[in-house]
């Protein structure tokens, strides 16, 4: 199982897959927020029994 999120460490946004079809889509959606708002963008990807935890998305 796959789960993959992005948050913002400025304000309360986040998606993740649970709301988009897609890796994709969660990506496309935290560009949109960072050129909108200019605020930093985390990234959590869970790889079932492993979690990481990655840097920057830009
Ligand atoms: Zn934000």
């Amino acid at each position: 199982m796959r789960y993959h999120e992005n948050h913002c460490t400025e304000c309360d946004w986040n998606a993740s897959t649970e709301e988009y079809d897609s890796h994709t889509a969660v990506g496309r959606a935290a560009i949109d927020h960072y050129l909108e708002t200019g605020h930093s963008i985390r990234s959590l990807s869970l790889t079932y029994p492993d979690a990481t935890e990655s840097g920057l998305t830009t």
